[in-house]
């Protein structure tokens, strides 16, 4: 082969040259002073998008994390989220390093959700031995879940227990747009009864960079102070904020595409001898999957795997991440089936 197929991740994706284009025109402006006209476009998009009153842009996903924990948490509070959430396992314990939030995670079930009645359960008494329970915090679509979407039900279900106790819900939407398209339903049905969402524009929407935080005017007031805080002000932000609006306008609908190609790969992954997966689990654009051959392990399979120009990141001795994106097409998903096959003497 003489090209690669890059499996590792759906944040490998090349801006368009319709991105380019829009970068190289953007009117801009010192962002600072609120004057970059792409970026309040922007940002006015993605509220009405999510169906918030306000939003904004920030440089990554950690970021929009972070800054949203500090925004609902004081110093010593707590917040609630699984165990194998994004925040917790891979933002460098950035709420509790810089924020002084207490981490409570819960068992992430197989489906990317936390079981309610162990939410319920985990909300603190007001008692002088306890940090305050202040926030709760999920995730869609769930990345080591395997891109697993939540359920809008389940979604409402969190938030109407959250703002019965007084807490606040945080919705990790790096994937939110996944899924949207998924589910079929607007963005904005997905996070109604969040407080906040982070959302990103530089995975599979293929922008170069580019996350936001939307939420109430108030929760924005205060995440603004915080990206200031962290140092995530910019200036002339116009130049990536142009590449995030052809995101929304042309890479959110092609996201179904990406998925089609996920379920593709699973199903036949799945009938090779020495690979096990469970194909219906794959939602939308992540496919998990261990090697069960006697000598070949996760690490063996993806260096074998390299060699064939086909990347595949191991993330466990007997497990791989396959991630579809934008620069990958249904021949390259079967080319990658043919390499496995190869690697795996199958
Ligand atoms: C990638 C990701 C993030 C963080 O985004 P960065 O832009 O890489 O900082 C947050 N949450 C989830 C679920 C992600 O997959």
């Amino acid at each position: 082969m003489t090209y690669t197929i890059d499996l590792r991740s759906d944040t490998v994706t090349r801006p368009t040259p319709a991105m380019r284009r829009a970068m190289f025109e953007a009117p801009v402006g010192d962002d600072v002073y609120g004057e970059d006209p792409t970026v309040n476009e922007l940002e006015q998009r993605v509220a009405a998008l999510l169906g918030k009153e306000a939003a904004v842009l920030v440089p990554s996903g950690t970021m929009g994390n972070l800054i949203s924990v500090l925004s609902h948490c004081n110093r010593g509070d707590e917040m609630i989220l699984g165990d194998l959430a994004h925040i917790f396992l891979y933002e460098q314990g950035g709420s509790a390093a810089v924020g002084g939030v207490h981490p409570r995670t819960l068992r992430t079930l197989p489906d990317g959700t936390l079981d309610l009645d162990e939410i319920a359960g985990h909300i603190r008494a007001d008692n002088d031995h306890y940090p305050v329970s202040r926030l709760i915090c999920l995730e869609n679509t769930h990345n080591r879940c395997g891109g697993r979407v939540l359920p809008p039900a389940y979604v409402d279900a969190v938030g109407a227990l959250a703002h019965a106790r007084g807490l606040r819900l945080h919705v990790d939407g790096a994937r939110l747009w996944n899924a949207a398209v998924a589910l079929n339903l607007p963005p904005s049905r997905l996070v109604a009864a969040a407080d906040s969402v982070s959302v990103c524009f530089s995975k599979g929407l293929g922008a170069p960079v580019g996350s936001a935080v939307a939420g109430s005017q108030e929760f924005v007031k205060r995440a603004r102070r915080m990206r200031k805080q962290l140092g995530g002000g910019m200036r002339q932000a116009g130049v990536f904020a142009a590449a995030c609006l052809v995101a929304l306008d042309e890479m959110v609908a092609r996201l179904a595409e990406d998925h089609t190609h996920a379920r593709l790969l699973a199903n036949e992954l799945a009938a090779i001898g020495g690979i096990e997966l469970d194909p219906t689990t794959v939602e939308t654009n992540i496919v998990y999957f261990d090697v069960t051959h006697p000598t070949i392990d996760a690490p063996a399979l993806s260096a074998a795997l390299a060699a064939s120009q086909v990347l595949i990141n191991p993330t466990a001795a007997r497990r791989l991440r396959a991630v579809t994106n934008y620069h990958v097409s249904k021949r390259d998903v079967e080319l990658t089936i043919d390499a496995v096959k190869d690697a795996l003497g199958a």
